[in-house]
């Protein structure tokens, strides 16, 4: 028995020694914030889905972290209608989503019930979302898991997360059990492991990253405006490497949502002060949010962060998020509550135009020429976190406009062949067993159309689909594009497929694909063939078109309520060189 108690005793003054050594410092305290801004969180998970308390719980925890807003963003489809905004222990707090898509995870605030799921490509749901007035965006970019990584760089998203702590915990995970030298990441793990219970927040900070997609973002900003924001990514649950989200049977209900608050937040300026009713102070947040009015801080490093970044020139003075005109010289300035221990660093077009600032209000001055500026401050004497910026500040872009989007011009055909006339000759319905559809031609003014009728059986999707089918026995080899002019009943997305035949070998019936939203106003569209991407796994990555058998316009679970139905007009369909 004595000896039991001298080995639980030696075995208690080891964890200690071990978390007196490793323990993470507690966040340097810093004098109060004048800068006027106000700070909250996006990207949390309710227990709506994977994560631990509902609203009221989490927004109690977030009033204890000194947040003033949050923004909830469980799983779905986004076809839920959002909780309006609502102040809860004094925390405003709005409803978005979280949408999976084939490349990456989408946070959509803002924005009311998508009337259908959104899903599939990455680049339909971000058009979804723009369309239905929402503020989209991509979310852990640099996540060493593939599901969740946001990967589609080209499509018009308004935000990116370029901080992530979920992204943070994975990344170590991933090289603890990776072949590369391990053991640096497991003690870091073992550490925050042990630590946790001592200072849960401490801890939690030390396990983020600094951004991984820095050059990405930065290509992105000489393009187009975007927003710098961090999601948070609160489950209040840390599900094994293996799981899926949402899967939650093996989770610890660990971080907690307050620790968690602690970690990070995002810095709204506000056009005017909150004024307590939550609709009207929803407006205002989301106008800064949208404008790139806001930084990030990292909170377990230091806090309450201060911090302000703006740009001068003959046409006036802008803050960070803002764009100004070309015009003689521009004075870059900082003015923040950093330690004197940390480091500002200001950058124009991705390269440092000036660093090693220890300074708390100080100005740069850069050329006339178009350029895009961002600044940071790293926590540059915070054991692990070195190279993290402490405030990340949105760019300021000095330039006379966005030169993005270019709208490519369309070449007119040189071929053009209509696969629609009058009749329905050469169309026929294709669907599941289930389902029903149906085709035919009808007249109409100003020539026929062909309607489309369709039934998707109800219950839980398992293969239900409907589709107008076109045979192009001869292959489409010697075409580059498909012109159609289409309408439906009611507000879809729909996908227009390439099908190889029975005849093509290995890659029979191998399918591609280019989706599509249509409502009630008949609208033109040219799809290239070069932009389908595959359905499924398919024998290769383009369309092989001398061995395409049928055109599909296709509706399916992708973007289709089970138990939908409704009719299609196809007025015009025209295969183009
Ligand atoms: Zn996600
Ligand atoms: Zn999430």
């Amino acid at each position: 028995m004595k000896k039991l108690v001298l080995v639980a005793a030696a075995f208690v003054a080891a964890v200690a020694v071990y978390v007196g050594v490793t323990l993470p410092p507690r966040p340097i305290r810093l004098s109060a914030p004048t800068d006027g801004t106000i700070p909250g969180i996006i990207h949390v998970h309710t227990n709506r889905s994977d994560g631990l308390s509902g609203p009221d719980d989490i927004a109690a925890a977030a009033a204890k972290a000194g947040l003033k807003f949050l923004v909830f963003t469980d799983h779905g489809d986004a076809t839920r209608k959002p909780d309006p905004p609502q102040y809860r222990s004094g925390v405003l707090c709005l409803d978005g989503v979280e949408i999976s898509t084939n490349g990456g995870h989408y946070v959509a605030i803002d924005m009311p019930a998508s009337p259908y799921p959104l899903g599939g490509e990455a680049r339909d749901v971000v058009e979804d979302v723009r369309r239905l007035g929402g503020f989209g965006v991509a979310a852990h970019p640099d996540s060493p898991k593939p599901q969740l990584r946001w990967t589609e760089w080209n499509a018009p998203f308004d935000g990116v997360e370029m901080v992530n702590p979920d992204t943070g915990w994975r990344l170590w995970a991933q090289e603890a059990n990776g072949p590369a030298s391990p053991w640096p990441a497991r003690r870091m793990l073992l550490s925050a492991l042990v630590d946790y219970p001592f200072r849960p927040s401490a801890v939690m900070t030390s396990l983020v990253r600094p951004s991984g997609v820095t050059e990405q973002w930065d290509a992105v900003t000489r393009r187009r405006r975007v927003v710098s924001i961090a999601g948070l990514d609160a489950h209040a649950k840390l599900a094994p490497r293996s799981a899926d989200a949402g899967d939650s049977r093996y989770a610890l209900p660990l971080p907690g949502y307050e620790p968690s608050f602690q970690v990070l937040s995002i810095h709204v300026k506000p056009d005017r002060p909150f004024s307590g009713d939550a609709m009207a102070d929803a407006r205002v947040l989301m106008r800064a949010i949208r404008s790139g009015h806001l930084y990030t801080a990292i909170d377990g490093a230091a806090t309450p962060a201060s911090f302000e970044f703006t740009a001068t020139n003959e046409h006036g003075t802008v803050n960070e998020g803002d764009q100004l005109g070309v015009g003689g010289p521009v004075t870059l300035r900082v003015h923040s509550n950093a330690p004197p221990q940390f480091t500002t660093i200001v950058w124009a077009n991705g390269s440092i135009l000036s660093a090693d600032h220890h300074e708390q209000d100080f100005s740069v001055e850069a050329g006339p020429e178009p350029a895009v500026y961002w600044a940071e401050i790293r926590a540059t004497s915070v054991p692990h976190l070195e190279r993290l910026s402490w405030v990340r500040s949105n760019p300021i872009y000095v330039r006379t406009a966005d030169p993005w989007p270019e709208i490519p011009s369309l070449a007119a055909a040189t071929v053009s062949v209509p696969i629609f006339t009058a009749t329905a000759d050469g169309w026929r319905a294709e669907h599941d067993p289930t389902s029903l559809a149906a085709v035919e031609s009808v007249p109409m003014v100003g020539g026929a159309e062909l309607r489309f009728r369709y039934g998707l059986a109800g219950g839980t999707p398992s293969g239900q689909v409907a589709a107008l089918a076109c045979d192009t026995p001869q292959g489409l080899a010697a075409y580059s594009r498909l012109t159609f002019s289409i309408r439906a009943e009611h507000p879809m997305r729909i996908s227009v497929q390439l099908r190889a035949g029975d005849d093509q070998g290995a890659s029979a019936r191998d399918r591609w694909k280019r989706t599509v939203y249509v409502d009630m106003t008949a609208q033109d569209h040219t799809f290239a063939f070069d932009d389908f991407t595959p359905v499924g796994k398919t024998h290769n990555e383009k369309p092989l078109m001398e061995g395409i058998r049928s055109i599909l316009f296709v509706v399916d679970a992708t973007n289709t309520k089970m138990g939908d139905s409704g009719r299609i007009w196809l007025r015009r369909a025209v295969l183009e060189r």
